[in-house]
């Protein structure tokens, strides 16, 4: 990245680097925009990171991980001229001023901002989860297949992500026992099926894990059935969480129209309900979160900008 620009003042102010951040950043580059790219991680990339499946459905380029298509997206942007803020934490932004103020008191304004911030994985808030984080808490089925074999593992929740991923532990494991709230599953019925079919995945509904124990690693899970209020303690290896995702959004509440799960509501050019502030990617709730969209909606933003400051 050519971090040429060293003025405050920006065209465009791109908070997020994940697929729709970069997207934004290159079609500024294309169309002459000054920007500025702030990422509160120490990697480009945001899901591209933790996706351990291959990608096979985005036009124009396959990849084995998602560490493999963010490499792709780097590459490309990597001669585009724009200022790239890495680890970056903002401590204030005022979407009026258009104005993002970084810790050191670094503030930077522009004339438009986009919001790219996307979305992470819903914890369970119980006691023993930070603790056992990579320590028997797995981050994906494919990735950790190998560390389960033999083992006994949970999987938590009751969408796709958990009965995929319980089916693929199932492959390699002991046994998996998927563990749900309630009784109703919004997974697609093919993989509830084959859940059901699956000899080595019990189920328990009404369930949830109160408490993670063990040692120096993951021993047990803590569980209590809703409708008893029993607990019960399951002697574990590994445990996965799968129980959504939420909007990186605490940054822009109360300044922003967002919905009823705290997405940001844009309009067709995906500018948000302050003029000049746009919201693209997953944070946004695209009827298809996928790279596409991510990538599509960076670079309408950004046209819509440009046509602005050029009219
Ligand atoms: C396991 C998995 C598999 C997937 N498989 C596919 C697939 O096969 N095909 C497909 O098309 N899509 C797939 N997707 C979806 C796709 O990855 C996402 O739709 C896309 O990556 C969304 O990009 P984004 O830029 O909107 O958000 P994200 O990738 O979430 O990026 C947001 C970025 O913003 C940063 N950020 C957050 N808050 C702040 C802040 N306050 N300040 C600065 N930076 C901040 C984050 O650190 C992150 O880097 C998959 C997703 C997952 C999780």
């Amino acid at each position: 990245m050519k971090n040429l620009q060293t003025a405050n003042e920006f065209d465009v102010i791109i908070v997020g680097g994940g697929a729709a951040g970069l997207s934004s950043v290159l079609w500024c580059d294309d169309l002459g925009l000054n920007a500025m790219l702030i990422e509160a991680g120490e990697e480009l990339g945001g899901q591209l990171l933790w996706t351990y499946n291959q990608i096979e459905n985005h036009l124009g380029a396959t990849a084995k991980s998602g560490r493999e298509m963010r490499d792709r997206f780097v590459k490309q942007i990597q001669k585009r001229k724009f200022l790239l803020k890495l680890s970056s934490e903002i401590c204030e932004v005022n979407l009026k001023i258009k104005s993002v103020t970084l810790k050191h008191n670094e503030k930077f304004t522009a004339k438009s901002i986009i919001i790219a911030t996307g979305i992470r994985r819903r914890k369970l808030n119980v006691e023993g989860e930070e603790k056992f984080r990579n320590k028997g808490i797995i981050e994906s089925g494919k990735r950790d297949q190998s560390f389960v074999k033999g083992k006994m593992a949970v999987v938590v929740g009751g969408g796709d992500a958990a009965f995929e991923n319980a089916l693929i532990l199932s492959e390699t494991a002991k046994s998996v026992t998927l563990v749900h709230r309630s009784t109703n599953f919004s997974a697609r019925s093919e993989f509830v099926e084959k859940v059901r079919q699956t000899a080595k995945i019990n189920i328990l509904t009404e369930t949830v894990v109160q408490k993670i124990t063990g040692s120096k690693r993951l021993e047990a899970v803590e569980l209590k059935n809703l409708q008893t209020d029993e607990s019960s303690k399951l002697p574990i290896a590994a445990l996965l969480i799968r129980i959504g995702v939420e909007p990186n959004t605490e940054l822009f509440r109360g300044k922003l129209d967002l919905d009823n799960a705290a997405y940001i509501k844009v309009d067709s050019i995906y500018e948000t309900n302050i003029k000049g502030v746009f919201a693209v990617g997953d944070v946004a709730n695209p009827f298809a979160p996928t790279l596409s969209s991510a990538v599509g909606m960076g670079a309408t933003a950004v046209k819509a900008i440009f046509n602005r400051i050029s009219s």
